[in-house]
């Protein structure tokens, strides 16, 4: 038995900044996660993310002022450089499944700089673009890429620094509120704290069972993959882009090698994450490889696929909230889209695990919001 102010379940990118931030506070901090820290059967392994401010509403492009800034902070008190800026370019083809209109509208009420360019402007800008005709472009200058595993590991580091004990290859088998404190059980060990942060991602139902809650979430094995062009120089000066339609794609630039990586979003199997393949998928590499093929001609061959997990809720929004019932068990979720908010979501995380309330109007990502809790909520996770 170990007492301990705060127990952090899951050393992800959002475990991995919760555990940061509470120690940064100076509580006494434990992290638990069930394989080495670093691993790759997750979601925050590899190399880059996406960070952007485009968003489908106000409230998100503001939070993605706060995920800029929260970089910013991560990248000062780790002396690392870790925000990369090449610009952002969401492409809305003719008749697409996501409309521009939302998007446009939600950058302007909230003041950021971005630019609408037609085909002809985007072909003179980047000659690798090939976009059928009527696409229309959006692009804003800070666009950036976030490193996946390097930023995880930077938060592990100053978590540490600050006095966090983090332990790799502990797989915590429940979770149990007793009112005064909560008991956190792995296989050889118990843990009692204030409160627990439970960022388990594509396990969360299963840390959260024995508190009787289950969260509609569905895992998806997703593969992004690495193409080699032949002249990897006009690659190197693309912006990251986003193919605004069913199914939607998204790319990188030359990021620390000579290669771009590409992926579908959305595009894999609804899969257990404990029986999971690793191998990679032939038809989905086909698949994306047709497409760039048409869209980044020039762009190569593939020469290495990964697989990487989806936790999607039925909204695409996340889970922010602590669990009805348990105000002191909080649960942290980012929904497929959340390595940007990483920084961000540690600091809202950790205000909710100290305080139980948060510079943030996090009110829609609760765990009795319609979508988590309406049986015939419908899901869409097209954003
Ligand atoms: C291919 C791909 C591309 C993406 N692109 C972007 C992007 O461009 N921009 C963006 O913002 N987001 C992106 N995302 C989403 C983002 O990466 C994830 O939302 C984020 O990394 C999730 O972090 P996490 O810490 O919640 O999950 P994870 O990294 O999966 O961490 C959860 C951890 O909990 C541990 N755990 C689970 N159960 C237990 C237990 N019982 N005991 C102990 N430990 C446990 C797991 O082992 C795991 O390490 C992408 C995701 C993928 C897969």
């Amino acid at each position: 038995m170990a007492d301990v102010d705060y127990v952090v379940v899951g050393l992800g990118a959002l475990g991995s900044a919760a555990a940061w931030h509470l120690a940064a506070r100076g509580h006494s901090v434990v992290g638990l996660e069930q394989f080495e820290l670093g691993h790759s059967r997750g979601a925050s392994h590899d190399t880059s993310r996406i960070l952007r401010h485009s968003y489908h509403t106000p409230a998100y492009v503001r939070l993605t002022c706060e995920a800029y800034d929260d970089w910013a902070h991560l990248e000062d008190e780790s002396g690392e450089q870790l925000v990369t800026t090449v610009g952002g370019l969401d492409l809305f083809p003719p008749d697409c499944a996501i409309s521009p209109v939302d998007y446009v509208a939600s950058l302007r009420e909230v003041g950021i700089e971005f630019e609408e360019l037609d085909v002809a402007e985007i072909r003179r800008r980047w000659p690798v673009f090939d976009p059928p005709r009527g696409t229309q472009g959006l692009f804003q200058s800070r666009g950036s890429i976030v490193p996946a595993a390097r930023g995880t590991a930077a938060m592990q580091r100053l978590a540490i620094a600050h006095g966090a004990t983090l332990l790799g290859s502990t797989a915590v088998t429940g979770v149990e509120d007793h009112g005064s404190h909560l008991a956190v059980e792995t296989v050889d060990a118990s843990y009692t704290c204030r409160a627990v942060v439970v960022c388990a991602d594509a396990w969360t139902n299963r840390v959260l069972a024995r508190l009787a809650v289950e969260i509609p979430l569905a895992v998806t094995l997703e593969q992004p993959t690495y193409f080699q062009p032949t002249d990897p120089g006009p690659f190197a000066d693309m912006p990251l882009w986003i193919w605004m339609d069913e199914p939607s794609y998204y790319g990188f630039p030359c990021y620390g090698e000579s290669t771009i990586k590409a992926a579908q979003d959305c595009g894999g199997p609804v899969v257990d994450p404990d029986r999971r393949t690793s191998d990679p998928d032939p038809d989905m590499l086909r698949r994306l490889a047709t497409f760039v093929g048409s869209f980044l001609p020039g762009s190569g061959r593939p020469v290495r696929s990964l697989r990487c997990q989806y936790t999607l809720t039925p909204d695409r929004d996340f889970v922010l909230a602590p669990v009805p019932g348990h105000p002191s068990v909080v649960v942290g979720l980012g929904a497929a889209h959340g390595f940007k908010f990483a920084p961000t979501f540690g600091r809202l995380l950790a205000e909710l695990a100290t305080v139980g309330t948060t510079t943030t109007d996090l009110t829609p990502y609760r765990l009795d919001r319609p979508a988590l809790t309406d049986p015939a909520y419908q899901a869409h996770w097209l954003v």
